[in-house]
């Protein structure tokens, strides 16, 4: 059986710090591999490839996410398990330095989504570190956050800055991107799904996109895996996960119309995918959305669409 891991680094504009970008999309595809090797688990193998992009302050996810309207640091996270559909996803928690752990957990009980501080106290009695929230905030986002509070919070699309979400600000330090996600497949054909993110910047406290939500930004079952990124209030429109996992079952791994049933409500996002067989694709159709991978016979992992002129024609 084909043994593989495939991580995303979000889909949006193009980042500041390719290099950096690049690397840590390495690192964690290296990661999740190390995972897989012996027996195994992709469950395991998703989730450490998550860790290793919520430690890295590059990525939109855990330690360096985005910040809310509020100045605040507000994760969700989500984890499935191909082989019985059991998730664990977690919304709008604010203290703990890797959600993904925290979603583990309750993948690992009776629950299937826990929010806020309630899903902080459940983590904590299972042993998931909590951290001050400042420590969740990098100097680059809250420059980001100030400079958007100095402009008097713009937003894009009208609304109120508190009540509408402001999706693309085209501010410095706000490429719109970066959410993690991971596929793997393991030595036994199992399938696993994980996504995280601190969603979109300056978004209002308490909003929830579709990282958490299964279907929307992540399904796994026994035939395929998928994790995505984008507008998630327009990818839980789609069920973007969820459909092209359908369409693989069915031997179709083209990303395409799912990509085009989004982008038919004017969403921008992109999805990673691997079938139980270990073959996969990534899709996007926003500027960039860097991915790395590995599988049996590579020597090292391998990465793209970490820069717009990798998009696809
Ligand atoms: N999908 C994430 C959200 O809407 C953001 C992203 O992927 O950039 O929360």
């Amino acid at each position: 059986m084909t043994r593989v891991i495939l991580v995303h680094g979000g889909a949006g504009a193009a980042t500041k710090d390719e290099p950096a970008y690049r690397a840590g999309l390495l690192r964690a595809a290296e990661t999740g591999w190390s995972r897989l090797e012996g027996d195994g688990d992709a469950v395991a193998a998703a989730v450490a490839a998550v860790a290793a992009m919520e430690d890295d302050p590059v990525f939109n996810a855990g330690y360096g996410s985005v910040l809310n309207a509020s100045g605040e640091v507000e994760c969700d996270a989500a984890v499935m398990r191909g082989a019985d559909r059991k998730f664990g996803a977690i919304a709008s928690v604010r203290t703990v330095r890797n959600p993904v752990l925290l979603a583990h957990e309750v993948l690992d009980s009776r629950h299937v989504m826990v929010v806020g501080e309630g899903a902080v106290r459940f983590g904590a009695r299972r042993g998931v570190a909590t951290v001050d929230p400042a420590q969740l905030i990098t100097q680059e986002r809250f420059s980001a956050w100030a400079e958007w509070m100095a402009r008097g919070q713009p937003v894009l699309d009208g609304e109120d800055a508190l009540e509408g979400l402001t999706p693309r600000t085209g501010l410095a330090g706000d490429p719109g991107c970066d959410t993690v996600g991971a596929v793997a497949l393991d030595g036994r054909g199992r399938l696993a799904a994980a996504t995280s993110t601190g969603g979109i910047s300056f978004k209002l406290p308490g909003r929830v996109g579709d990282s958490p939500l299964p279907g929307c930004g992540f399904w796994a079952d026994g035939r395929a895996a998928a994790s995505s990124t984008g507008e998630g209030e327009k990818i839980a429109r789609v069920l973007l996960c969820r459909v092209a996992c359908e369409r693989a079952a069915g031997g179709d791994l083209d990303l395409d119309p799912a990509l085009a049933d989004l982008a038919a409500i004017d969403g921008s996002g992109g999805l990673i995918l691997l079938a139980a067989d270990g073959s996969w694709r990534a899709g996007y159709n926003t500027e960039m959305m860097g991915h790395a991978w590995r599988r049996d016979g590579m020597a090292a992992a391998e990465c793209a669409g970490t820069r717009p002129s990798d998009r696809p024609a």
